[in-house]
Parts: structure tokens; C-alpha cells; sequence
């Protein structure tokens, strides 16, 4: 500890977990119940009127789960969080509560791909919908937000190409338009970048990758700063107003810094039911417990293969925040300062086909769909993700034909080196 105020790695092994006040069990149970015993009819009501704090139903809250949601909302200096089933659903869950039909979001064009799906078609189910923007463009940003926009989003470091976001430049704009935003903080993770402190609202995880950090289970978080004024205007009636859903209580009169928190258990997860198991959170609290040691190994050996990738004659590019010629090198030393990451992209000489042989011709890597894992993994995305795509789309998407993305793992750096090695001398024979 430092002073009064506990270090990341302290947090990261001790927050939201007190010893089971039942057995004194030292590692957070797995409390398998889907439903827990009122103690009488009076303690159920002051339950379900949010007078008390305690566990009704695991749809809304359990245990083992709440215990995960403290320590992400601990590691992120927020005010209250939630864990949901995947990042996706994380996604859904921190709009929940600000959107209404007719609503819609600025959101950043440099985002991973399953969420450019949701949000420019799966949300117009809901009468939502996204304007896109380059966020390098503030003014654009600027001009994309209308009366109907309830939320900026973007990615602290964007997929698929290492793209740093200035955060505060898009704290600035959201403020001035009087809506949070909301930062998708997966690929950085509190480790590397806290966005709470360059002024987002609201942060949002896949915990499916580094957090959890070896590929076992899918799981979301959602964590709130507390800080954002939903009362100032009258954008925002789920939280500001009366809310019908909940028996007209006003959440954020009622709970203050906890409102959007509250209003996300009780209405969110009671009625779109996108609920993390107990064994999934689990896994992912087991994973957090490392999050800083294997993050410090993630970013060195990143730099170490992204620099000898870079001076590879059979290489064209690389698209590291990390390297002096990337354009976002400035910008990634005051945004994540530690590191920028363990995502970049390689562009190859040999185009489509190169790839496509480079991703077959390598041991050590595995060719998947996922990132943040403990092993290095990786994928063309214009022969698979991003295979829906015209070639312009592709180049515009930073996912061109000769360009494979990979997110390195925690192996010795010598030996992921060494099969890209021997791996490229396949591609390019
Ligand atoms: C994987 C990912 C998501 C989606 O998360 P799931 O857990 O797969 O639903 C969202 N954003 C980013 C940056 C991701 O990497």
C-alpha cells in the first residue's frame, strides 16, 4: 500500500473480496444459488424497494459476480459497476439507461468489428441508432452531435491497428454537449490507461480478454464515474425522472452517484437479463489477480516484436502506437504511458496471399478470432472478420488484403519472434 490509497496490483488481488463472512473462505466462493432467503416479508419489500442492499435473485445480483463488478469499478476509480454476460452485452447495458427510440450516439469509426455491426445495425432494432466519426477529427465530432445524441463512444485503443483516442480531447466535447462518454476499455485495461481519469462517464469491458486473460469464458463489465450530472437537462428521463419500470422511483434524486448503477440492476439486467454467471466470474477474478504482471509482460513483448517487425526487410509496415513512426506515438505516451498495448497490425510484401500462408505457416500463434489471451494469436481480417467488406472498406477499416492483426501473448519473446521468423520466410518465399 502507498499511504492510505492501495496500489493497482493490492486492488487488483484484494478489491470487492472480504474473507465469506460465513466460512472465512480466503478465495471469493462460487456462490452457485440463483435465489437467497429473506430473512422476513419486512427485509423482502425494503429489498425490493432498494431501501436495503442485499441479494434477491442472481439474474440481478449474486455474490461471486458483485464481487467481480467491485474490483473492476475499484481498478477503474469509479463509483459503482456491473458485470454482464460478454462485452457485447456490456455494450447494450451501458446504453440501456440513456436511450430512448429516436436516440442516437457519436461513436468512433475505429472500433472492433462486432461492435461497428451492433451499433450501425443491430441497435436500429431499438430505434437507436450511430452516427460514425473520426475521432482525429474533434471538429466532425463536434458536428455529428445533435439535439437526440445521449452518448460519445469510443476505444482507448482502438482494433484492429494500435489507434491511441484522445480521450480528453473527447471528454471535452461530451461535456460541452452535456452527455458522457463512454470508453470501451478493453484492449488497454485500467493496467494501462484509467479513462475515468481523462473524464469518461462510463467504462465499458470485454472481460472475455485481458481481464479474464486466457480465453476461458465470455463476460462484460460496465463501470459508472459516478460524477455525471443526469439531472442537468432533461436527455436523460430514466435516471433524472420518475421511472415507470421501477415503480416511478427517480434514480438519480434516490441514489445519487449510484444511480446509473441501480437503475442498471434493478431495471437492466431485471428485464434484458444479460446476467454473468457465478463460474465465469470466477475465472475472470482468478485472471484479474495478474492482470498487472502479465499486462507488464503484454506491452514489452509487444515492443520488442513490433521493433523487430519493423526493421524486417519482408515487412511493409507496422501499425504500433509504440514505434517513433507511428503517428499516435505522442499521443500514446499521455494516454498509456506504460505501454500502447499488445494489438498492432503487420502489413506484409506479398499482399492477400502472403498472409493467408503466413497464418497457416506459424507454430507458436494460434489463428483466431479473439484477442488479450495469454498466447499469441493471429488473423487476416480481410480473408475472415472483416471478410464482408469491400477492399476499400477493408484499407478504411485499417484491415487492407496484406495486412494480418496480432495481439501478443506472454511467451518468451525469443520464441514468438523466432515463428514469425520462420513464418514469414514461408509467406514471402
Ligand atoms: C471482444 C471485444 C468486444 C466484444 O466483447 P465480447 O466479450 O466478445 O462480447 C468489444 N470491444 C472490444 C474492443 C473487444 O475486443
Amino acid at each position: 500500500m502507498t499511504g492510505n490509497t492501495p496500489g493497482f496490483d493490492t486492488l487488483a488481488v484484494h478489491a470487492g473480496t472480504e474473507p465469506d463472512a460465513a466460512t472465512g473462505a480466503r478465495q471469493v466462493p462460487i456462490y452457485q444459488s440463483t435465489s437467497y432467503v429473506f430473512r422476513d416479508a419486512d427485509h423482502a419489500a425494503r429489498l425490493f424497494n432498494l431501501e436495503e442492499v442485499g441479494y434477491i435473485y442472481s439474474r440481478l445480483t449474486n455474490p461471486t459476480v458483485s464481487a467481480l463488478a467491485n474490483r473492476v469499478t475499484a481498478l477503474e476509480g469509479g463509483a459503482g459497476g456491473i458485470a454482464c454476460s460478454s462485452g457485447h452485452a456490456a455494450q447494450i447495458m451501458a446504453l440501456f439507461p440513456l436511450m430512448a427510440p429516436g436516440c442516437n450516439i457519436v461513436s468512433s469509426s475505429r472500433l472492433y468489428g462486432g461492435t461497428i455491426t451492433q451499433f450501425s445495425q443491430t441497435i436500429r432494432r431499438f430505434g437507436w441508432s450511430a452516427t460514425f466519426v473520426d475521432t482525429d477529427d474533434l471538429e466532425a465530432v463536434k458536428a455529428a452531435i445533435d439535439e437526440n445524441t445521449r452518448a460519445l463512444f469510443c476505444e482507448t485503443i482502438a482494433n484492429p491497428g494500435g489507434y491511441v483516442t484522445d480521450l480528453g480531447a473527447m471528454a471535452k466535447i461530451a461535456d460541452e454537449a452535456g452527455i458522457p462518454l463512454i470508453v470501451d476499455n478493453t484492449t488497454a485495461t485500467p493496467w494501462l490507461c484509467k479513462p475515468i481519469e481523462h473524464g469518461a462517464t462510463l467504462v465499458v469491458h470485454s472481460a472475455t480478454k485481458y481481464l479474464t486473460g486466457n480465453g476461458t469464458v465470455t463476460g462484460g463489465i460496465v463501470v459508472d464515474s459516478g460524477q455525471f450530472d443526469w439531472s442537468a437537462s432533461d436527455k436523460f428521463p430514466s435516471l433524472s425522472q420518475p421511472e415507470p419500470a421501477y415503480h416511478g422511483l427517480t434514480f438519480h434524486a434516490a441514489l445519487g452517484p449510484m444511480a446509473f448503477t441501480f437503475h442498471s440492476i434493478a431495471v437492466g439486467l431485471r428485464d434484458l437479463g444479460m446476467t454473468m454467471n457465478p463460474q465465469g466470474a470466477h475465472y475472470t477474478l482468478m485472471g484479474i489477480e495478474t492482470l498487472g504482471l502479465r499486462m507488464e509482460r503484454h506491452v514489452k513483448n509487444a515492443q520488442a516484436v513490433a521493433e523487430w517487425l519493423e526493421k524486417d526487410p519482408r515487412v511493409e509496415a507496422v501499425t504500433y502506437a509504440g514505434l517513433p513512426s507511428s503517428p499516435w506515438h505522442e499521443r500514446a505516451q499521455r494516454i498509456v504511458p506504460k505501454g500502447a498495448g499488445a494489438l498492432f497490425t503487420v502489413a506484409i510484401k506479398g499482399g492477400y496471399d502472403a498472409c493467408v500462408r503466413l497464418v497457416d505457416g506459424l507454430k507458436l500463434f494460434s489463428h483466431v478470432a479473439n484477442l488479450g489471451d495469454t498466447r499469441s494469436l493471429i488473423i487476416h481480417p480481410a480473408s475472415t472478420t472483416h471478410r464482408q467488406l469491400d477492399e476499400e472498406q477493408q484499407v478504411q477499416a485499417g484491415a487492407a488484403p496484406n495486412v494480418v492483426r496480432i495481439s501478443i501473448g506472454i511467451e518468451d519473446v525469443a520464441d514468438i519472434i523466432a515463428d514469425l521468423d520462420q513464418g514469414l520466410a514461408v509467406a514471402t518465399a
